[in-house]
Protein backbone atom coordinates (compact mmCIF):
# COMPACT_ATOMS: atom_id res chain seq x y z
CA UNK A 1 0.00 0.00 0.00
CA UNK A 2 2.78 2.57 0.79
CA UNK A 3 4.86 1.70 -2.41
CA UNK A 4 1.47 2.29 -4.21
CA UNK A 5 1.27 5.44 -2.31
CA UNK A 6 4.72 6.55 -3.44
CA UNK A 7 4.28 5.66 -7.05
CA UNK A 8 1.01 8.43 -7.11
CA UNK A 9 3.42 11.30 -5.43
CA UNK A 10 4.99 13.22 -7.89
CA UNK A 11 8.84 11.91 -8.20
CA UNK A 12 11.51 14.33 -6.15
CA UNK A 13 8.99 16.23 -4.41
CA UNK A 14 9.24 16.73 -0.91
CA UNK A 15 6.07 14.66 -0.15
CA UNK A 16 7.77 12.04 -2.53
CA UNK A 17 11.11 11.94 -0.63
CA UNK A 18 8.91 11.95 3.04
CA UNK A 19 6.88 8.46 1.56
CA UNK A 20 10.45 7.44 -0.02
CA UNK A 21 11.53 6.89 3.52
CA UNK A 22 8.72 5.45 5.01
CA UNK A 23 8.53 2.65 2.12
CA UNK A 24 12.63 1.83 3.10
CA UNK A 25 12.11 1.42 6.01
CA UNK A 26 9.10 -0.64 5.98
CA UNK A 27 11.26 -2.67 4.03
CA UNK A 28 14.12 -3.23 6.24
CA UNK A 29 11.56 -4.10 8.97
CA UNK A 30 10.24 -6.92 6.88
CA UNK A 31 14.05 -7.98 6.12
CA UNK A 32 14.62 -7.72 10.00
CA UNK A 33 11.77 -9.82 10.65
CA UNK A 34 12.35 -12.43 8.19
CA UNK A 35 16.24 -12.60 10.01
CA UNK A 36 14.73 -12.67 12.95
CA UNK A 37 12.74 -15.62 12.44
CA UNK A 38 15.51 -17.11 10.78
CA UNK A 39 17.82 -17.09 13.58
CA UNK A 40 15.10 -18.24 15.65
CA UNK A 41 14.38 -21.14 14.17
CA UNK A 42 18.27 -22.07 13.91
CA UNK A 43 18.45 -21.90 17.27
CA UNK A 44 15.60 -23.38 18.52
CA UNK A 45 17.58 -26.29 16.67
CA UNK A 46 21.03 -26.08 18.12
CA UNK A 47 19.12 -25.69 21.60
CA UNK A 48 18.08 -29.92 21.33
CA UNK A 49 22.07 -29.68 21.56
CA UNK A 50 22.96 -32.15 18.48
CA UNK A 51 25.86 -33.95 18.06
CA UNK A 52 25.92 -32.80 14.66
CA UNK A 53 24.16 -31.26 11.97
CA UNK A 54 23.88 -32.27 8.33
CA UNK A 55 22.98 -30.30 5.69
CA UNK A 56 22.87 -30.91 1.71
CA UNK A 57 25.33 -28.79 -0.81
CA UNK A 58 22.63 -27.69 -2.52
CA UNK A 59 22.99 -26.89 -6.33
CA UNK A 60 21.75 -23.10 -5.44
CA UNK A 61 22.74 -21.32 -8.64
CA UNK A 62 21.19 -24.47 -10.98
CA UNK A 63 17.92 -24.24 -8.87
CA UNK A 64 18.17 -20.09 -9.69
CA UNK A 65 17.55 -21.16 -13.52
CA UNK A 66 14.19 -23.01 -12.73
CA UNK A 67 12.29 -19.85 -12.29
CA UNK A 68 9.07 -21.39 -9.67
CA UNK A 69 12.49 -22.52 -7.58
CA UNK A 70 14.41 -19.52 -7.97
CA UNK A 71 11.77 -17.24 -6.58
CA UNK A 72 10.96 -19.30 -3.58
CA UNK A 73 14.70 -19.70 -2.51
CA UNK A 74 14.93 -16.24 -2.52
CA UNK A 75 12.11 -15.42 -1.04
CA UNK A 76 13.39 -17.80 2.00
CA UNK A 77 16.79 -16.58 1.97
CA UNK A 78 18.50 -20.23 1.64
CA UNK A 79 22.22 -18.78 1.72
CA UNK A 80 21.73 -16.17 4.74
CA UNK A 81 20.28 -19.30 6.87
CA UNK A 82 23.46 -21.17 5.93
CA UNK A 83 25.68 -18.75 6.64
CA UNK A 84 24.37 -17.76 10.09
CA UNK A 85 23.72 -21.60 10.53
CA UNK A 86 27.76 -22.14 10.06
CA UNK A 87 28.37 -19.19 12.74
CA UNK A 88 26.02 -20.08 15.40
CA UNK A 89 27.42 -24.05 14.73
CA UNK A 90 31.08 -22.55 15.38
CA UNK A 91 29.96 -20.69 18.26
CA UNK A 92 28.72 -23.54 20.19
CA UNK A 93 30.97 -25.85 18.95
CA UNK A 94 29.02 -28.18 16.95
CA UNK A 95 29.90 -29.99 13.93
CA UNK A 96 27.77 -29.28 10.62
CA UNK A 97 28.34 -31.48 8.02
CA UNK A 98 27.56 -31.50 4.14
CA UNK A 99 26.74 -34.00 1.89
CA UNK A 100 27.44 -33.99 -1.44
CA UNK A 101 24.56 -32.34 -3.95
CA UNK A 102 24.57 -36.09 -5.42
CA UNK A 103 23.82 -38.15 -2.37
CA UNK A 104 20.02 -38.80 -2.97
CA UNK A 105 18.76 -37.69 0.39
CA UNK A 106 15.21 -37.75 -1.64
CA UNK A 107 15.43 -41.28 -3.45
CA UNK A 108 16.81 -43.39 -0.67
CA UNK A 109 14.69 -45.74 1.69
CA UNK A 110 15.70 -44.40 5.06
CA UNK A 111 14.45 -47.83 6.38
CA UNK A 112 15.77 -50.28 3.90
CA UNK A 113 18.18 -48.34 1.74
CA UNK A 114 16.53 -49.18 -1.96
CA UNK A 115 16.62 -46.37 -4.01
CA UNK A 116 13.23 -45.05 -6.11
CA UNK A 117 12.86 -42.25 -7.96
CA UNK A 118 11.01 -39.11 -6.26
CA UNK A 119 9.23 -36.49 -8.19
CA UNK A 120 9.19 -32.75 -6.56
CA UNK A 121 5.32 -33.40 -6.55
CA UNK A 122 4.93 -36.95 -4.57
CA UNK A 123 4.96 -35.43 -0.76
CA UNK A 124 5.52 -39.51 0.81
CA UNK A 125 7.56 -41.69 0.68
CA UNK A 126 6.21 -45.04 0.11
CA UNK A 127 9.00 -47.58 -0.05
CA UNK A 128 8.38 -50.53 -3.50
CA UNK A 129 11.17 -53.12 -1.22
CA UNK A 130 10.38 -52.05 2.04
CA UNK A 131 6.62 -50.67 2.28
CA UNK A 132 7.70 -47.84 4.67
CA UNK A 133 5.72 -45.26 4.29
CA UNK A 134 7.31 -41.70 5.31
CA UNK A 135 6.63 -37.74 4.75
CA UNK A 136 9.22 -36.74 2.06
CA UNK A 137 11.15 -34.65 3.80
CA UNK A 138 10.88 -36.71 7.13
CA UNK A 139 12.65 -38.92 5.10
CA UNK A 140 15.49 -37.57 3.55
CA UNK A 141 16.25 -35.63 7.30
CA UNK A 142 17.08 -39.64 8.57
CA UNK A 143 19.29 -40.13 5.15
CA UNK A 144 21.50 -37.38 5.94
CA UNK A 145 21.64 -38.03 9.43
CA UNK A 146 22.76 -41.49 8.51
CA UNK A 147 24.77 -40.40 5.69
CA UNK A 148 28.50 -41.97 6.32
CA UNK A 149 29.92 -39.64 3.14
CA UNK A 150 30.37 -36.22 4.22
CA UNK A 151 32.57 -33.24 4.69
CA UNK A 152 32.69 -31.27 8.07
CA UNK A 153 32.77 -27.54 7.40
CA UNK A 154 32.96 -26.82 10.77
ZN1 LIG B 1 12.40 -49.58 2.11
Amino acid sequence: RQQRKLSRKKKGSHNWYKQLLKVQKLYRRIKNIKKDIKRKGILSILRTNPQFITIENLNIKGMMRNKRLANSFQQIGLGYIVEWLKIKCRDYGIELRQVDRFYPSSRICSDCGHTQPMPLNQRTYHCNHCGMMKDRDINASINLKQATDYTVIV
